[in-house]
């Protein structure tokens, strides 16, 4: 029997060896450590692998998204207290970066089978205050974006994603091409997807490169990718003290940039994402086809494989606390995503009263809460680790 961590980093050694410190080596010995030339060499490429006109490299995954609303404040487009819809079921940064920006989140529930955002239930969550939808493409697997576009222009609403788990998946059928950007969905005679544009407003999606996501840095570090260059230059402004130019402060702005090292690290690991994704997506499909065991439910298979990075591998089961301790006791390593939902922590009690966060009754996500266990997945598991995982956990009874 091997240890089977829930996720291990060691495949970035494997596969880059000693290139990557070859880059750290280069932005040591430059002298330079913000806002130099690799953060722009790396928002180059990002925004490239995105499909984005640009992308603009920030401190960490909860500022992209902070500072992206924040920006559409200011250019007019949201005002403090507009409502935001978005998945009850998702990380905490997603909910605390709507407060963050003064707005108000209203927490959706997600489709039990998907996980993500439950389209049929947009038009119930509306109220005359509703301006825009954060969808979480939520362990990697795109949102029903087309659906959730249309329902938004119906309504005029503004459409971002929280695609901090979802680096490199695809609506698009084109396996060697991979971003969660349309380029050329359009071609399949389907709608676009993450890039729509509402009325000239633009839409924008917010990563997080925390060392443990698909692409990670070695420290913190987020990005805001977007075609709306005006969006783009207020998010890089307010990242930078609100300022574009030096000592002139046009907004109230935060400190929050990507610095050179994580950038050259995340630059070195760029050209990897794919191949890393790719073998994600194998151990999925395996055990998508051989987790058998009437106790334990997986969720639905995405029809176009591109759509699903696998960030986590959630199953679902109701002895779910005993499920881990069994696996653990063979050597198992497993995480919870997430135990408690957002609006039943603490930093949100008495939200709901003071018209600080508005949501119905949340039983799907609650279940979610109490049933969910994410078991160990990433690019450097080997067939052996995959199939004792299988193996142990349709042993379960
Ligand atoms: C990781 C994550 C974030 C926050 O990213 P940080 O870089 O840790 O701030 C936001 N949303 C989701 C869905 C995440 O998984």
């Amino acid at each position: 029997m091997v240890h089977v961590p829930f996720y291990s980093l060691d495949y970035v050694e494997r596969d880059l060896g000693s290139s990557l410190g070859e880059s750290v080596d280069a932005v040591l010995k430059s002298n330079w450590y913000i806002r130099g030339t690799r953060c722009a060499a790396f928002e180059e490429a990002f925004a490239a692998y995105c499909g984005a006109k640009v992308a603009v490299g920030v401190g960490n995954g909860l500022d992209a998204l902070t500072l992206m609303l924040r920006a559409e404040i200011i250019l007019g487009r949201f005002a403090a207290g507009d409502e935001i819809i978005v998945p009850a079921n998702t990380f905490v940064a997603t909910v605390l970066a709507v407060r963050a920006a003064g707005l108000v989140p209203v927490l959706v529930e997600p489709d039990r089978e998907t996980c993500n955002l439950d389209v049929a239930r947009l038009e119930a969550a509306c109220s005359e205050k509703t301006r825009g939808i954060l969808a979480v493409h939520l362990y990697g697997r795109l949102a029903d974006m087309p659906a959730i576009c249309e329902f938004a222009k119906s309504k005029g609403l503004l459409v971002f994603e929280d695609a901090a788990q979802a680096h490199g998946a695809s609506n698009k059928c084109h396996p060697e091409r991979s971003t969660t950007c349309e380029v050329d969905i359009q071609d399949l005679g389907l709608q676009p997807l993450s890039r729509v544009r509402f009325e000239g407003a633009g839409s924008a999606a917010a990563y997080s490169f925390y060392p443990t996501k698909n692409l990670g840095a070695m420290g913190d570090g987020g990005a805001v990718a977007t075609d709306d260059l005006e969006l783009a230059q207020v998010v890089r402004s307010l990242a930078n003290y609100g300022s574009e130019e030096k000592y002139v402060n046009r907004y109230v702005g935060v400190n929050s940039r990507l610095d050179e090292i994580q950038a050259a690290i995340l630059l070195a690991k760029l050209p990897h994402l794919d191949a890393w994704n790719r073998r994600r997506q194998e151990i999925a499909a395996r055990y998508c086809a051989e987790i058998k065991n009437p106790l334990v439910r997986l969720t639905k298979v995405p029809k176009n494989p591109q759509s699903h990075v696998w960030h986590v591998f959630p199953v679902f089961c109701e002895r779910r606390d005993e499920l881990q301790k069994f696996l653990k006791d063979r050597g198992i390593d497993s995480l919870i995503h997430y135990p408690i939902p957002p609006h039943l922590q603490e930093a949100f009690a008495g939200a709901l009263s003071r018209g600080e966060l508005r949501h119905g009754p949340l039983p799907i996500a609650e279940e979610l809460a109490c049933t969910e266990l994410s078991i160990p997945m990433g690019p450097g598991m080997t067939d052996e680790q995959v199939a004792q995982v299988i193996e142990s956990i349709n042993a379960f009874v």
